[in-house]
């Protein structure tokens, strides 16, 4: 142990649809393997939002959200190897997970089948919560804290941990690159990256939103194509056409219509999380031999590897960064799509 554990700044909500407030959370003591990250600036995902109002249920209040951090290390354990201080470093989804399931071992963490440990909203190993990055420093295990390459700007960097890496994971396994085609449907803070990524990929790009307001943003983003799912006339155009579609939407869609757009072959992925089930009639798998899949997140090396391509080929969030006391606006503003396309809190402010 190298400090003794501390309370430091948070914004947290006190308790379910409250609104978030200024307060105090404890952080542990900077163990063996830990490092003590200075949080520079959290992103505001749309789960922190639904977790904050307890959309899922079961929510450990007070909670401080945030799973989209970067920071600077500003000490380390005896034991860390991997960061020193001084280090541009980022936290996403989770903060631990049980190490040995096959799932670990193939550095697909996400999918532990003990459970990974969330950022927040979660108990860890110690049975005491943890609490996000919407705060002024956080104590993190090395294994589960990612290297910030140079070439991406901090507040640029943060939205990667969660919307970044919820789209690359999918892009890289059903391999996207060139000569492939490539939709994402709907343009907020996940599709956006959904988009640049692909595009540095090498894919052609369309993205498939409700209507052609984001038009010129997407194709300044890397969109090859831009079409207006309100329009009936896009599915019969684009019929057979992708290789592989992915969901950004929460909304339950119609899922046969859009797997109607996929080549033989070709998948549907959904990264968003509808809360109500869908009806589906299962013709519009087997015509084609297609994939419906979902997605989540990704592990820690390949979460490392895409910080790794967004800062070679110079991608980072768009974003707008707001001080601490303006979060219960800007979660309003999330949930009225009313940002382009991320929400960054500067966390000096808290
Ligand atoms: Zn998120
Ligand atoms: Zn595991």
């Amino acid at each position: 142990m190298t400090t003794n554990a501390t309370t430091v700044p948070a914004y947290a909500a006190p308790a379910a649809h409250a609104p978030l407030e200024r307060t105090t959370v404890p952080r542990r003591a900077v163990g063996e393997h830990d490092v003590l990250i200075d949080i520079k600036y959290a992103g505001i995902c749309h789960s922190d939002i639904h977790q904050a109002r307890d959309g899922w249920g079961e929510g450990i209040f007070p909670m401080v959200p945030g799973h989209e951090i970067a920071g600077v290390v500003a000490e380390v354990g005896p034991g860390v190897t991997k960061h020193k201080v001084g280090d541009r470093v980022g936290v996403g989804c989770f903060v631990d997970s049980c190490r040995e399931c096959e799932y670990c071992l193939q550095g697909l963490e996400q999918y532990c089948t003990q459970g990974m440990t969330g950022t927040y909203n979660a108990l860890g190993k110690d049975g005491e919560p943890t609490y996000g990055g919407y705060s002024t420093h956080i104590v993190v295990d090395e294994n589960y804290t990612l290297r910030i390459p140079e070439g991406i700007a901090l507040d640029e960097a943060a939205p990667l941990l969660c919307a970044g890496i919820t789209l690359y994971s999918p892009l890289a396994h059903w391999q996207t690159g060139p000569g492939k085609k490539v939709a994402i449907v709907g343009l907020g803070g996940l599709g956006h990256m959904g988009v640049k990524i692909a595009h540095a990929l090498g894919a052609e790009v369309t993205v498939l939103s409700q209507s052609l307001k984001k038009q010129e943003d997407g194709l300044k983003l890397g969109a090859d194509h831009y079409y207006a799912t309100s329009d009936p006339e896009t599915f019969t155009k684009l019929a057979g056409t992708f290789d592989l579609i992915i969901s950004t939407v929460s909304a339950p869609l119609d899922f046969g219509a859009y797997l109607s757009l996929v080549k033989t072959d070709g998948a549907l992925v959904n990264v968003g999380a509808p809360e109500e089930p869908v009806a589906l009639n299962l013709f519009s798998l087997i015509g084609g031999r297609k994939t419906l899949a979902g997605s989540m997140i990704g592990g820690i090396a390949e979460t490392q590897e895409m910080l790794d391509f967004c800062a070679a080929h110079g991608l980072g969030a768009e974003i707008e960064v707001i001080g601490a006391d303006r979060i219960n606006e800007a979660y309003e503003r999330v949930i009225a799509s009313d940002v382009r396309y991320r929400f960054v809190i500067d966390t000096s402010t808290i």
